[in-house]
């Protein structure tokens, strides 16, 4: 991975490489991010960096020895841990990441920006909880203790200590008095959920999420979608690369045509109209109906705010927001914020497993009177 590959995030990027070329890496270090933030990538190009023979003042070189391998995740002296469960036939206490690795590289190619459900779902772990065991604490323990191979440096990343259970205190050893060029990097998401003994012994290094421009070039390049589409979910998706991804994915219609319709529709309150909407509602996936309504929510919130400031600066695309100032000659604050509770009721009803259509008509009917009233 290079850090190029990483859309935006600068700062951090700078001040990682000025680390290794100052030879001041800390020998423990977590990166806290947001699902989606691209801690793991940016472990991923770090190590790289460090490996590097060729490097330049902002990326490793992609074609020297060491390149070849730890671009490929294949360096011997790149070690990876991360939340597994029960493997084939083996126990679970005897399983650890490593029976995972071929998974585990495959996704790394994938979609380095994955979250726990995607990981989960990529090695059918089905029902079973993942964790980091005891057994995969003491290999490591092992693996970081033994000469290096290729290169001086040892690195290891853990993805996720979060699932490591008290046996993580096995590792404190190792990040209180590291081997010689030895650099452990962890890559969490949730502080709260660490082991405060390592907490404590690490080096923080916090992960912002994207912003979204950087989101919208990222997946229009990555997905080949054009820039209105690419825009209009990376305002949705709040920095986490890997939802813009999955909804991006989803060939998901186009969100605001289907807002504008329901509205139209609502206004008129004609039920035959009502239930062809319904319909191609309830013709989406569970996991698409929630995506809409949560784009209704982003509309509406960015609505209110262009209508409260006339700000033009608001995450809505330029056809949202031609559609948001000819909609505010009917639809005024009040209206919004009312119409926000229905929709916001609509979007936790939906993934309670109620009846969708019998809701739908009752809330279309309810925004009608709604945006009628004088
Ligand atoms: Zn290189």
């Amino acid at each position: 991975m290079f850090f190029k590959d990483i859309p935006g995030n600068n700062e951090v990027k700078s001040r990682l490489i000025s680390t290794v070329t100052k030879g001041r890496i800390p020998h423990a270090q977590i990166f806290l991010g947001k699902e989606g933030a691209g801690g793991l990538p940016m472990a991923l190009a770090l190590a790289s960096y460090i490996m590097c023979e060729y490097k330049n003042e902002t990326d490793s070189c992609g074609h020297c020895n060491q390149c070849n391998k730890s671009h490929k995740f294949i360096h011997p002296d790149i070690h990876f841990s991360y939340p597994v469960v029960k493997f084939g036939d083996k126990k679970r206490a005897d399983t650890t990441s490593d029976d995972f690795l071929p998974k585990w590289r495959e996704i790394l190619t994938e979609t380095p920006y994955m979250g726990t459900t995607e990981w989960l779902q990529h090695i059918d772990a089905e029902n079973n909880l993942p964790n980091i065991n005891v057994k995969e604490c003491n290999d490591i323990m092992h693996k970081l203790n033994m000469m290096s191979y290729e290169s001086d440096n040892k690195v290891l990343i853990m993805w996720l200590p979060e699932y490591l259970g008290a046996e993580g205190n096995r590792l404190l050893k190792l990040i209180e008095e590291p081997t010689d060029n030895t650099f452990i990097i962890l890559v969490a998401e949730n502080q709260d959920h660490i082991l405060q003994t390592i907490l404590s012994r690490c080096q923080l290094v916090k992960i912002p999420v994207f912003e979204s421009k950087d989101i919208s070039q990222y997946i229009s390049v990555k997905l080949d979608l054009n820039s209105e589409r690419a825009e209009q979910i990376a305002n949705l998706c709040e920095g986490n690369i890997n939802l813009a991804l999955s909804i991006a994915k989803n060939e998901a219609p186009d969100y605001s045509d289907m807002l504008i319709s329901w509205l139209r529709v609502a206004y008129k309150s004609d039920p035959v109209e009502i239930n062809k909407w319904i319909s191609g509602i309830t013709d989406m996936s569970k996991d698409e109906q929630i995506n809409f309504f949560e784009y209704g929510l982003h509309f509406f919130r960015q609505f209110n705010f262009h209508t409260l400031t006339h700000n033009n600066q608001v995450m809505l695309t330029n056809k949202e927001l031609e559609i948001a100032k000819k909609m505010s000659s009917i639809i005024n604050f009040e209206k919004s914020i009312d119409i926000i509770d229905i929709i916001n009721e609509a979007a936790q009803n939906i993934s309670r497993n109620i009846n969708v259509k019998i809701m739908l008509f009752a809330d279309t009917l309810l925004i009608g009177e709604i945006i009628r009233k004088k």
